[in-house]
């Protein structure tokens, strides 16, 4: 069946049958606005993001179910970023008339069960028709204590820099997609269906010990500058730490400008965060209990956004903040 033949407030009430119930919405699908509740001494924190076929997506690379998770998942990498608490979403879904219902469902199981996993709750969105390709827009609220969210501009001189789980693997697997090679499964896993570090963020936050954290969504390079620039700073990398998978490592031993995509690639949806040196183990320690792997790659330094790579020769080069930018893209980018 195609869309079209359902139409609007029936795809509509399909949605509000699935979402579930929560106690903390007053009022979710279905009335003008959302009512909601959030813990006493929380503030509000929102972030969106959009994601636009042949921008962000093709068909040929996922399917509907998919890409619902990466929608929310990327979403709630931002508020990871910021160490909140998802609480509830909104999806803006813009589909041309003739798309396969199965599709729109498929859409529908993926963002559903991926609010599940860290208890969000679909409170709303908005339904149209596309002349042209799909387009998703995620709203994401959460909250977090008063005072114990996390900026980009807090690092300090002398802060080491700590990314989790490993870079590039995105970038790598959409780069094979592209070229139409063999992508192993991590690494189209990795592109297609990311993990927001929702658990560390919150825990990184609520014990104090992030002084600056931002998302990976644009490349280490590209978010790093963002942090630098925030906090009036500058960072020094050391390239034998920046933590790579085993997938990734064995095509980066053949080909050495892989670290391109390490260092500017998009899409890892893993946290950069500063900490004072002597945070960093219990940092690691508390990375452990949650079974996500965190690696120290460098240290702040007093400056205006400069960034150095340690080489193997041991010599500090110059990096460009350079990433994904939707108006300037270079050749071989990626959002
Ligand atoms: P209005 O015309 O007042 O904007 P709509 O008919 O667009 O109302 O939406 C009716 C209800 O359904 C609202 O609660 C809205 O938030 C919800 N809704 C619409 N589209 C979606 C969607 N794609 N996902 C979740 N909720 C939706
Ligand atoms: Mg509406």
């Amino acid at each position: 069946m195609r869309l079209g033949e359902l139409g609007e407030f029936k795809l509509i009430d399909r949605i509000k049958q699935q979402a579930g119930l929560n106690p903390d919405v007053i009022r979710g699908i279905g009335d003008d606005a959302a009512e909601l509740k959030i813990p006493a001494g929380h503030h509000l924190l929102t972030s969106t993001d959009l994601l636009i076929e042949e921008v962000h997506f093709r068909f040929a690379w996922t399917d509907g179910e998919r890409l619902g998770r990466k929608a929310v998942a990327v979403n709630l990498s931002d508020l990871a970023a910021m160490g909140a608490t998802p609480r509830f979403l909104y999806l803006g879904l813009s589909c041309p008339a003739d798309s396969e219902l199965e599709r729109v469902e498929g859409l529908l199981r993926g963002v559903l069960a991926e609010c599940e996993r860290f208890g969000v709750s679909l409170v709303g969105g908005d339904t149209c028709c596309s002349p042209g390709p799909w387009i998703l827009s995620v709203v994401v609220e959460g909250s977090a204590p008063d005072g114990r969210s996390v900026g980009r501009n807090g690092g300090r001189p002398d802060d080491l820099l700590m990314v989790s789980g490993t870079l590039g693997d995105s970038a790598l697997g959409l780069s094979l997609l592209q070229k139409g090679k063999v992508v192993p499964p991590l690494l189209l896993q990795r592109h297609l269906a990311p993990t927001p570090r929702v658990a560390l963020g919150q825990a990184l936050a609520s014990a104090g010990l992030a002084s600056a954290m931002i998302d990976i969504s644009d490349g280490l390079a590209a978010d790093l500058g963002h942090l630098l620039r925030a906090g009036r700073l500058d960072a020094e990398l050391d390239l034998a730490s920046l933590p790579l998978s085993t997938e990734f490592a064995g095509q980066y031993r053949s080909n050495p400008s892989l670290i391109d995509l390490a260092l500017h690639g998009g899409e890892d949806y893993e946290l950069l965060f500063s900490v004072a040196e002597d945070a960093a183990p219990t940092v690691e320690r508390l990375a452990a209990e949650l079974a996500v792997p965190v690696s120290r790659i460098g240290r702040l330094k007093a400056g205006s956004g400069a960034i150095d790579l340690r080489e193997a020769d041991g010599q500090l080069h110059p990096v460009t903040a350079d990433g994904f930018d939707h108006f300037a893209s270079r050749v071989g980018d990626q959002p």
